[in-house]
């Protein structure tokens, strides 16, 4: 029997892109309605013009696609672009952050499985960074977001063995394995874990809550920074396995430009 292909339209963010033959491309793309999906995209190398410039990393673009079978292989029939982020990309650490972004998503968003709150994040975050300039910060309160809404939401407000709210300590200690604090009573011996101070874990905190718009007058100084970046970075690698090329390649920029 043979299936009919049903033409569908949704709202889509380019995370991955792979040569394939000739001249098509598979590209990965995080979408409103359908979670993450793979399609095809024929001719895309040999004709600029079908698809402009809708697929390039973290293009946002309405997309049209085709599939026999749910969790077959798309065919990108077209893509209207939405926002192609021009200031992103014409700033080397913006476009290193946004690389970070579309990465983080890629591996936290299971494919064919609807997922808007992940595909929202992420455009909410490129919006900002292409509207200011943020750095650290704003991929910190990316990652604390995703974390949450994958369902690895780490436990910053009590302490994990005895559950005394955070807040009568000046630091804690983050333990990776168990997702969460520990107080100075309960965890000295861990010296797996990172020391993290009260400051940290309520910027922490703030950078989850807060709305999103108003994320860019969140600042962290210098020693939050430090702090948030080793336990998120901790965190992340030890959930997924392995350490993220994005970051590896941002943090090898910062040292050759130091
Ligand atoms: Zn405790």
């Amino acid at each position: 029997m043979i299936q009919a292909r049903i033409q569908q339209h949704t709202e889509a963010i380019v995370l991955r892109l792979l040569d394939y033959g000739e001249s098509d491309r598979i590209v990965t793309f995080s979408t409103a309605d359908f979670g993450k999906i793979r399609g095809i995209a024929k001719g895309a190398r040999r004709s600029r013009k079908r698809f402009a410039n809708a697929l390039e990393p973290f293009c946002h673009s309405r997309m049209i696609f085709s599939r026999k079978n749910p969790d077959g292989l798309a065919l990108i029939e077209g893509c209207d672009v939405l926002s192609h982020f021009p200031a992103i990309r014409s700033d080397l650490e913006k476009t290193l952050a946004a690389s970070c972004l579309i990465e983080l998503t890629d591996h936290f968003t299971p494919e064919d499985k609807r997922n808007e709150s992940s595909f929202f994040l992420l455009l909410e975050f490129l919006r900002l960074l292409e509207g200011a300039a943020i750095g650290d910060a704003l991929l910190r309160f990316f990652e604390i977001r995703l974390l949450r809404i994958s369902g690895y939401d780490p436990v910053l407000d009590r302490c994990l063995c005895c559950q005394k709210p955070v807040g009568n300590q000046a630091t804690y200690r983050f333990d990776i394995a168990k997702g969460g604090l520990t107080c100075n009573l309960c965890g000295p011996g861990n010296r797996e874990a990172i020391p993290v101070s009260l400051g940290t874990i309520r910027t922490l905190l703030l950078g989850r809550e807060m709305e999103t718009k108003r994320l860019g007058s969140l600042l962290l100084s210098e020693q939050s920074a430090d702090e948030c970046g080793r336990l998120l970075a901790h965190f992340i690698r030890h959930i997924l396995g392995r350490e993220l090329k994005s970051v590896q390649v941002l943090n090898e920029i910062r040292r050759l430009k130091i």
